[in-house]
């Protein structure tokens, strides 16, 4: 793998691994936001040891490397994304669902926050709460 790290990585490297990498392709293949149980459901017939642990501690890993990012829902419940271009979220508040939000990324808020007062910003994230289209025509 050192090969593909870049000299100006400053990532700690880490073991390859079969499961972490079934974890990024089955995330990948979907735009649900799943939680870590989810994963683990799918996962466990394919690797009978695997346990819950083992995918939070690869999910860490992932969120470390950037290759995905956490949306947070109360540890447990915390959302994954492997969309990690900018973009912003509508929660719904009836069934959960996380749903990817087509627009534009407004970079002019990164520089409303006060850098005269120390701070550094460097992203921003947005999420709105509502009713998802399905529910609100239940609704
Ligand atoms: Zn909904
Ligand atoms: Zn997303």
């Amino acid at each position: 793998m050192a090969e593909n790290r870049k000299k100006s990585d400053k990532r700690p490297p880490y073991r390859r691994s079969k499961q972490r990498e079934r974890i990024l392709a089955l995330l990948r293949s979907t735009d649900t936001h799943p939680t870590a149980n989810w994963l683990f459901g799918r996962l466990k017939k394919e690797f009978p040891n695997l346990s819950i642990g083992t995918i939070y501690r690869n999910v860490g890993i992932l969120v470390h490397q950037g290759l995905i990012g956490r949306i947070a829902f109360g540890s447990t419940f915390d959302r994954l994304d492997a969309n990690v271009t900018e973009h912003y979220h509508f929660i719904c508040e009836r069934c959960d669902a996380v749903i990817d939000l087509k627009l534009p990324v407004q970079r002019g808020l990164d520089k409303q926050v006060p850098t005269s007062e120390g701070f550094q910003v460097h992203r921003h994230a947005v999420e709105f709460y509502g009713l998802c289209p399905k529910c609100a025509k239940k609704a």
